[in-house]
């Protein structure tokens, strides 16, 4: 029977204690906190969005930073294995739209509750309010941690579950970087990914809360704007979101993992297809419906057939369409520049919000320095490094969660 340390009660940690314990070593869980798991508690707004059943290709295509690192990890213990386990540890689970899956109970405490059960069922004891401060070891040996009291523990493994930097009001405050770094690891640069975009465009706060469902959006370099040929460095279509600063909902969130680290040197446009149902052909011939058939009228009055209340008046400021023009007297040029700003209707991007506001971290422990199918360092032996705080990072729908899971399993089962 081995003694093994886990530093961090968050999902990576929670599980892999449970594994290590059910295996019959004696296993000491760490947490600075007083309580575990306190981010899980608010994933998926409360309600957990624990996995994702899609295909296994599908889930790699899912993960934005190093996808091959977690083919071992994810053939070892994927999905279905998982759901597998909570089934068999009493958590009923169900299935939702794009393969989300969630507790039937809709309650991200009943995941905490089921883990910190097996826990204590095969042992584990929690130390909460245990902040770890330092690693030691010898010979490239992991040979245990020192607490910030000073507390010196002496262990066989060591298994880092720290979290990364987003929301550090749960716990995650980089911590498990700094432990790594002591100890010889190399951290890829962090950036909070999967966060909202401040934009430079101040008129977003006179729209904010107005979201666009169906929309296709394109990011692309602000120096690239006028080329021919410009570079699309990121496409998606579907749901997003005004905010005073700029903007966020679901397609600027994935586009944040995307964009994030160029973000940091240019500012970059993001034009949205208000209409993408639409050809440039179709959308003019019904301009030229609505104008003819609303001859009298104001244009803005018009538009509002067309578009949000609350994003005409910056249309017709784009298109320097004075409010008080009739349908009638509006010119050619003028309707192929609504068009344009309609298919184009653009933004400039200026910089990512921060860790407070990120779903998750970019960056971390480099891969490259762990060994992909235990998870152990190839610079330490006997210590370990699982969930958020690797280089790892997956778009939103369950993705996230289930890396920590096999990344925990993948670690303890080495144990
Ligand atoms: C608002 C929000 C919603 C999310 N929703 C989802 C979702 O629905 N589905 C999904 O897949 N992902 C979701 N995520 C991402 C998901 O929560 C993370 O991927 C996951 O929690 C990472 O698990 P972890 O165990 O690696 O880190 P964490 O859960 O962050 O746990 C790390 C733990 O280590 C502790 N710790 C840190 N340093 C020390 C130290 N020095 N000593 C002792 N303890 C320490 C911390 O206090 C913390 O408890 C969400 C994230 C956020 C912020």
């Amino acid at each position: 029977m081995a003694k093994v340390i886990i530093v961090g009660a968050g999902a990576a940690g929670l599980f892999a204690a449970a594994i290590v314990a059910a295996n019959g070593h004696q296993t000491e869980l760490y947490e600075k906190n007083g309580v575990p798991g306190k981010k899980l508690l608010i994933t998926g707004k409360g309600r957990c969005n624990l996995t994702n059943s899609c295909e296994k290709e599908n889930f790699f295509q899912a993960v934005v930073s190093n996808p091959k690192f977690l083919y071992s990890a994810i053939n070892r213990f994927d999905q279905n294995q998982f759901l597998s386990y909570l089934r068999e540890i009493g958590l009923k689970t169900k299935i939702e739209r794009g393969n989300r899956v969630f507790p039937e109970s809709d309650k991200s405490s009943d995941v905490v509750s089921v883990l910190v059960k097996q826990c204590r069922r095969f042992g584990v004891k929690f130390h909460y309010h245990s902040k770890v401060d330092k690693l030691y070891s010898s010979d490239h040996c992991c040979k245990g941690i020192i607490l910030s009291d000073g507390t010196k523990i002496q262990s066989d493994a060591v298994i880092l579950a720290c979290g990364g930097l987003s929301y550090p009001t749960t716990g995650s405050t980089g911590e498990g970087y700094t432990l790594a770094k002591e100890i010889g690891h190399h951290i890829v640069e962090t950036l909070p990914a999967l966060v909202p975009i401040e934009t430079k465009e101040n008129w977003v706060k006179d729209v904010q809360g107005l979201s666009l469902k169906n929309v296709r959006i394109q990011i692309f370099a602000k120096n690239s704007e006028r080329e021919k040929k410009r570079k699309i460095l990121y496409e998606d279509f579907g749901e997003m979101l005004f905010t005073h600063f700029g903007v966020s909902g679901p397609v600027i969130l994935s586009a944040s993992s995307h964009i994030g680290r160029l973000l940091k040197t240019e500012e970059l446009i993001l034009a949205i297809d208000l209409k993408p149902a639409l050809s440039d052909k179709q959308l003019d011939l019904r301009f030229l419906r609505e104008f003819e058939q609303h001859r009298n009228q104001l244009v803005s009055r018009v538009l509002r057939t067309l578009y949000p209340q609350k994003l005409i008046p910056i249309l017709m400021k784009k298109t320097k369409i004075a409010l008080d023009r009739r349908a009638y007297s509006l010119l050619a040029e003028e309707r192929e520049a609504l068009l344009f700003h309609t298919k184009e209707f653009c933004l400039t991007l200026h910089k990512l919000r921060d860790y407070r506001e990120a779903v998750i971290t970019q960056g971390g422990v480099c891969v490259q320095e762990i060994s992909p199918s235990t998870m152990e360092s190839k610079k330490i032996s006997r210590l370990y490094m699982i969930g958020e705080m690797l280089d790892l990072d997956a778009k939103t729908g369950g993705f996230n969660l289930q890396i920590a899971w096999s990344t925990a399993y993948a670690a303890a089962m080495s144990i």
